[in-house]
């Protein structure tokens, strides 16, 4: 069976939709794997993942129920995936980075800063058997073009494949990391990198994928041998359908290219999830984005999906699509 996890996750309701739309939310809880969605129409849907977290929850739940797993076995030499999907204002970057990656609040601090708190921790427990080195890559897919974000001038990274080290990001800047601080200091440099780029090119950061490439690389002390884990972040481009906005221009044409790479994405995790023994056809080629998560998602890696969705009713028709990507994934 694959190692899939698929967690919903509703932010508060904002400020905006409580002054414009009412204090209208559009879940009924159950439990914390359950509930229930009214759509625009009042149509009741019912919705179950491996994990529900409610408008209150907080940061060191959602990492600790969908990311410490993958933290751990990234250390062990295995691969994995965190990946958080929803409409933009949906609440992936606050899940991912927190209210930025350098927050000193610890409840606020997103699964980005606790997953470099965690590499740190656990290669500690390993450190009389094994030797441990990190590197850490940052880069931006836009219109399928991906961007080094720890060196702007990068801006055709190559995806190619070695027996070895599986997929690679050709020419991409590897920052070695030897403590967290230094870890969140070049997390923060590549943040900043981005909104520059953005600005360079007039796009907003909710059309494009971010995505952190951690590799945990492991030498057994007395054997030649080197494993290395490699844990991927993905902070996805918004889900919302443009299309229906009567986008024009570069907007639909952003707006197509998001859309075939969530597809995609969607089609990539469906064939792991219906594959049955046999060897069936994963399409990894049919966008970058799963190009770069190929040997991180699928085998044995460990693979999250948290689905960010607004509680709010005004959002039920993106919220209702976010969690049905959601339900496809299990
Ligand atoms: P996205 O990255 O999906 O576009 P953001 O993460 O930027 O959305 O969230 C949109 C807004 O909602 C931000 O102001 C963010 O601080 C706030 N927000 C999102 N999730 C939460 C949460 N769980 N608790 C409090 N505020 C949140
Ligand atoms: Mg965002």
């Amino acid at each position: 069976m694959p190692n899939i996890t698929v967690c919903a996750r509703f932010r508060p309701l904002s400020s905006k939709e409580k002054r414009d739309h009412g204090d209208t939310v559009c879940i009924r809880r159950i439990d914390t794997e359950t509930f229930l969605f009214k759509d625009e129409k009042e149509e009741d849907f019912t919705f179950s993942f491996d994990r529900v977290f409610y408008e209150e929850s907080k940061q060191a739940e959602v990492y600790e129920f969908l990311a410490l797993p993958i933290v751990r076995d990234a250390v062990n030499a295995i691969n994995g995936t965190i990946i958080t999907y929803g409409q933009t204002g949906a609440g992936k970057t606050y899940s991912m980075e927190g209210p930025g990656v350098l927050e000193c609040d610890e409840k606020k601090k997103g699964i980005l800063p606790r997953v470099v708190d965690g590499i740190f921790e656990h290669i500690k427990s390993f450190d009389k058997i094994a030797n441990y080195s990190i590197k850490l890559s940052m880069v931006e897919i836009y219109m399928e073009k991906v961007r080094d974000l720890l060196d702007l001038s990068k801006d055709h990274i190559q995806i190619k494949e070695s027996k070895v080290q599986g997929i690679l990001l050709s020419g991409a800047t590897e920052i070695s990391i030897l403590d967290p601080a230094q870890a969140l200091e070049s997390l923060s440099t590549g943040i900043a990198n981005r909104a520059v780029g953005e600005t360079q090119m007039n796009m907003a950061s909710s059309r494009s994928h971010s995505v952190y490439i951690f590799t945990v690389q492991q030498e057994l002390i007395g054997e030649k041998r080197v494993n290395a884990g490699k844990l991927v972040l993905v902070d996805l481009a918004g889900s919302e359908k443009m299309e229906k906005t009567g986008a024009e221009g570069r907007v639909l044409e952003e707006a197509k290219m998001i859309n075939k790479s969530l597809s995609a994405l969607g089609n990539v995790i469906n064939a792991l999830t219906c594959g049955s023994g046999r060897a069936n056809h994963i399409p990894y080629r049919d966008s970058k984005l799963t190009r770069i998560l190929q040997d991180a998602l699928g085998g044995n890696s460990r693979t999250a999906l948290l689905c960010c969705c607004s509680p709010s009713s005004s959002n039920a028709s993106e919220s209702l699509s976010t969690l049905r990507f959601g339900g496809r994934a299990k």
